[in-house]
């Protein structure tokens, strides 16, 4: 099989809602809703950089869509189209078709379609480039933060830092090699913070890290964390001591959680983890469960992982 016969056999045929011209021509066609934004989003992920290169292929076609999905839920973006762009070091049929299962499971879960793409040899290498839509004026972004906002998470943030450590010492499956291996993309939760949060972002760096970001695009703010409102499973207390999982939880990386920010003047949703407050003062202070700031801050992954330089 060559590269047409491949896109012949993987790609063609493809259509969904607002696709006037899928795979297969010079180009896709495309109808965008009347009053929508289109939001736009690419990411690239390398084997043995952005994922272990032993992980299979389902696995890697799943998280290269949720990746990209991940940053329009922090637009509060609906998914609608994507593009595909594959560097392969072979022609391998099975691992195509293991990859596209992955990719299509989630991208028929969040109603995502792939429009097009494009196909090279080189080193294993894959891109999305993922197109969304949220009403005009809706979107949500990492400016609007403000003094005496609540700070939230939108699930448990350590859990994937801790699965890649599972997985590098060999464990295959549970709870925490999943969060890492196929992260869920938290598409409805992004939808209903529109109107409600005054900034989001996805968690792909680290809570800190990704805090960061908001508190500096929101003018210079800071923020006080508390280290006991930090929602905790079953599977993270099993896993680790209490220093490795403090440090999974607030600097780990891969776990496209929403985190964003609400002003006191709307009721949280009983399942919207406080974990702390957008202050006045400049800086991230991590108070214990006595109310004391740690001494030392964990830095982003890429400082703790030690063995990469992540982009
Ligand atoms: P071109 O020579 O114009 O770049 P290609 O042979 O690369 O054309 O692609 C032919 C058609 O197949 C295009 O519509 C393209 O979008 C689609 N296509 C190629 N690769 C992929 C892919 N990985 N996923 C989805 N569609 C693809
Ligand atoms: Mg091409």
């Amino acid at each position: 099989m060559n590269e047409f016969d491949l896109i012949r056999r993987f790609f063609r045929g493809r259509t969904g809602s607002g696709v006037l011209l899928g795979p297969g021509d010079d180009a896709a066609l495309l109808l965008p809703s009347a009053g929508m934004q289109l939001v736009m989003t690419m990411d690239t992920l390398l084997s043995g950089r952005h994922f272990p290169e032993d992980l299979p292929a389902a696995d890697i076609g799943w998280r290269s869509l949720a990746v990209n999905l991940s940053d329009l839920a922090a637009m509060g973006a609906t998914p609608r189209w994507c593009l595909l762009s594959l560097s392969l070091p072979t022609v391998d049929e099975s691992w195509l078709e293991a990859f596209c299962a992955g990719f299509d499971e989630l991208a028929r879960q969040a109603g995502m379609t792939l429009v097009g793409g494009d196909m090279v040899r080189g080193p294993l290498s894959i891109t999305v480039q993922a197109s969304g839509e949220v009403p005009a004026g809706k979107a949500l972004l990492r400016s609007g933060a403000r003094p005496g906002d609540r700070i939230c998470v939108g699930g448990v943030p350590g859990e994937a830092a801790a699965g890649l450590q599972c997985w590098q010492a060999g464990q295959r499956d549970g709870a925490l090699v999943q969060a890492f291996s196929r992260p869920q993309p938290q598409l409805d939760l992004g939808c209903r913070l529109r109107g409600l949060a005054s900034s989001c972002i996805d968690i792909s760096d680290g809570l800190l890290a990704d805090l960061g970001h908001i508190l500096e695009d929101s003018g210079g703010l800071g923020a006080d964390i508390r280290l006991a409102q930090l929602p905790r499973s079953l599977a993270l207390n099993e896993w680790g001591d209490d220093s490795q999982r403090q440090r999974v939880q607030l600097a780990g990386g891969d776990d496209y959680l929403l985190l964003f920010t609400v002003p006191p003047v709307f009721n949280l949703p009983a399942q919207w983890r406080e974990i702390g407050r957008v202050e006045a003062r400049r800086g991230i202070r991590v108070l214990d469960a006595a109310g004391n700031p740690l001494a030392s801050l964990p830095g982003g992954w890429d400082h703790f992982a030690g063995d990469s330089d992540d982009a």
